[in-house]
């Protein structure tokens, strides 16, 4: 539902909102969880421009859970509240400067999925392992997906502990393919009780808002590891999420048609409307060397083959539960060209084809020292443009 609060013309009494590609105009008001320099309370905020308004006394807590837990009408209700707080019009409040805060997780995340909804990037790896073969023939009928850990998800910042494992038969050390996977994340709403599944209809309603969401991969660990029940140990030694969770009503003027499916998809998770989101995501790397990071990568959600409401309809359709505040990644965001890979492992075709950096550098997997740069924002003809802010990280030696 598009309404007063998306109107491109809305400005803010906030000046640093109103300046051109702003990732957080008065029409974003994303969501997260701070901390001001020299206090230990943990507040619960909204960006506006460069700075933060402090919405305690409308969302009590330590976390968004309970935002995520309130029916759509109510975040509704709360983002024009915000809204008209924030308007030109109104009294000036105290705000809290970004870069005086230190930035927490926006969740407690009780359970983390990640799904694997790019075709482009389902075929694109088939084909590197299966020439012939490169899309299974379960793919375009069920959502795949893998149960992650909740427990090793971390903040963007976080600096990424090159993991140890496995990497063939009596092999034992640091990975030596350390790989970044570009993904939006999308925060559960009200969820559903143990053998109620949530019908496709009603799926999107339960998503509360998005994220950035790099799900680092090793990749010589997962090779090994992989046959017969799908990723471990190469997936859950980190995985970062941005702190800005951008609402899915802020999402509002961006959405659009899905893509186009040639095989019948059933019942169950046949949705009406325009159930995708147009999310322009770009990776950026910095390697030691490098005083400014280099754009590596452009996709764009749109080109997924399931939409974020699919794969709630199907994680639930057994009646699995889901609970405000888990969190589904859309698996790795790649279009049909080379420019669009959302992961090395496509980027340099397994590591046989290696990225040329601008300085002379190249890279098959990531080194110590590298840090990966995850942005997107949403930009469409008569809205303002919005942004998800970043999620970063950089790799230290195991
Ligand atoms: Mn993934």
């Amino acid at each position: 539902m598009i309404d007063e609060t998306h109107d491109s013309k809305r400005r803010s009494w906030v000046e640093s909102a109103n300046l051109d590609g702003c990732d957080f105009p008065i029409q974003n008001l994303p969501l997260g969880v701070f901390r001001v320099q020299g206090e230990n309370r943990t507040r619960i905020g909204v960006a506006i421009g460069d700075d933060i308004l402090d919405v305690g006394a409308w969302l009590g807590g330590n976390s968004l859970n309970a935002y995520f837990a309130l029916p759509a009408t109510q975040r509704r209700d709360l983002r024009r509240k915000w809204s008209i707080t924030l308007d030109r019009g109104a009294t000036k409040r105290p705000l809290y400067s970004q870069s005086q805060c230190e930035m927490l997780m926006p969740a407690v995340v009780g359970d983390y999925t990640d799904f694997y909804a790019s075709i482009h990037h389902a075929t694109t790896v088939g084909r590197m392992f299966r020439p012939d073969n490169p899309l299974l023939p379960n793919y375009k009928h069920v959502p795949i997906a893998y149960h992650g850990r909740s427990s090793s998800l971390v903040l963007s910042g976080t600096p990424v502990k090159r993991p140890a494992g496995q990497l063939g038969e009596g092999k034992f050390g640091p990975t030596r393919e350390l790989d970044y996977e570009m993904e939006i994340g999308a925060f559960l709403g009200p969820g559903n009780e143990l053998g109620k599944p949530i019908p496709i209809g009603e799926a999107q309603q339960h998503i509360a808002g998005v994220c950035l969401v790099n799900d680092w991969s090793a990749r010589d660990i997962q090779r090994w590891e992989y046959q017969p029940l799908g990723p471990f140990l190469a997936k859950n030694f980190a995985t970062s999420v941005s702190p800005w969770v951008v609402t899915i009503e802020a999402l509002e003027p961006f959405r659009t048609s899905a893509s186009t499916h040639d095989v019948a998809v059933l019942p169950y998770l046949q949705e009406s409307g325009e159930s995708a989101f147009d999310i322009t995501v770009e990776v950026w790397l910095r390697t030691r060397t490098m005083t400014e990071s280099v754009r590596i990568s452009r996709a764009n959600f749109r080109d997924m083959y399931w939409t974020l409401g699919q794969m709630v309809a199907h994680h639930t359709c057994n009646g699995c539960p889901l609970r405000p505040g888990d969190l589904i990644a859309s698996g790795t965001v790649s279009g049909p060209e080379k420019e669009n890979r959302g992961c090395l492992l496509e980027m340099t075709w397994k590591g046989t084809e290696p990225l040329r950096l601008p300085n002379g550098e190249e890279r098959t997997f990531l080194e110590d020292g590298d840090e990966v740069i995850l942005t997107g924002y949403c930009q469409r003809d008569g809205f303002a443009r919005i942004g998800l802010g970043s999620c970063r990280g950089s790799i230290v030696a195991g």
